[in-house]
């Protein structure tokens, strides 16, 4: 098989995947018999290749689901489906994380630092991030991070109603791909979105809901943390009722996140 395809064929392969993926189909297989990667397969370690509940080895999942990142953003391209890429965005911030990550963050969408460098939550509210996902007895890898929109709008501005609804199909393929335990959506857009629900963070938070299969819950923004430090203790009670749904234990240490 080539390398490389033209377009017309790539195009070709991404419609046929979709197809596939409406059916109810989601795992492929493209192997190269060749001695690198039959080094490759034997070098896979005893634990990587156990047999998981579908039968199938940790290896080929991990590697499908980094696959099936590598499409979707293939798929986003050099995006100018709405009009933040003329409106100042410097890069597609996409995601990062672990492509079989149970438990996955999703925000609202770029700022200023994300823009900068093409990953989200690296500014201050990110760092509080961080600490939330240490409190938790986890680390960033291990989770997976994303925004409900892939573009920094301008100023900072909240994202409006048509350009979540371009960009977040995107998002909807990467839950798909990942497949988390659970999700926790951080703030009232990204709550908002994936609920289509219209309430207060106060009503929205504090319960679980069914998004598409996968268990959802609500938290306050970091940024919204940031300026109300005050509610970092409702935060946490969210992130509680997330560890205990995963069967996560606080390392020793832990407290709730103060910074
Ligand atoms: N706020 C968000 O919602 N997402 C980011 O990536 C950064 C800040």
């Amino acid at each position: 098989m080539p390398s490389t395809f033209d377009p017309e064929l790539r195009r070709a392969l991404s419609d046929r995947i979709r197809y596939y993926r409406d059916l109810g189909i989601y795992d492929f297989y493209r192997r190269e018999v060749t001695p690198i990667s039959m080094a490759k397969a034997t070098e896979a370690t005893r634990d990587e290749r156990k047999p998981t509940e579908s039968g199938r080895s940790a290896l080929l999942e991990a590697s499908d689901s980094a696959s099936g990142l590598r499409l979707i953003r293939e798929d986003i391209g050099d995006c100018t489906r709405c009009r933040l890429h003329k409106q100042g965005r410097k890069q597609i911030v996409f995601g990062v994380g672990n492509p079989r990550a149970e438990l996955m963050f999703i925000g609202e969408a770029p700022g200023a630092d994300e823009d900068e460098q093409g990953e989200p939550f690296v500014g201050r509210a990110g760092q509080l991030l961080n600490n939330m996902i240490k409190a938790m007895g986890l680390r960033r890898e291990e989770i997976y991070i994303a925004n409900i929109i892939k573009c920094r709008p301008p100023g900072n501005r909240t994202p409006e109603r048509d350009e979540c609804e371009t960009c977040s199909p995107f998002l909807m393929r990467q839950i798909e791909v990942i497949g988390p335990k659970a999700i926790v959506a951080l703030g009232a857009v990204a709550a908002k979105t994936l609920l289509a629900i219209n309430a207060p963070m106060s009503e929205l938070r504090g319960r679980w809901y069914d998004f598409r299969g996968t268990k959802l819950a609500v938290t306050y923004h970091p940024a919204y943390l940031l300026r109300d430090p005050r509610q970092k203790k409702e935060a946490w009670k969210d992130l509680q009722m997330v560890m205990k749904e995963l069967g996560l234990k606080p390392p020793e240490k832990s407290v709730e996140p103060t910074s």
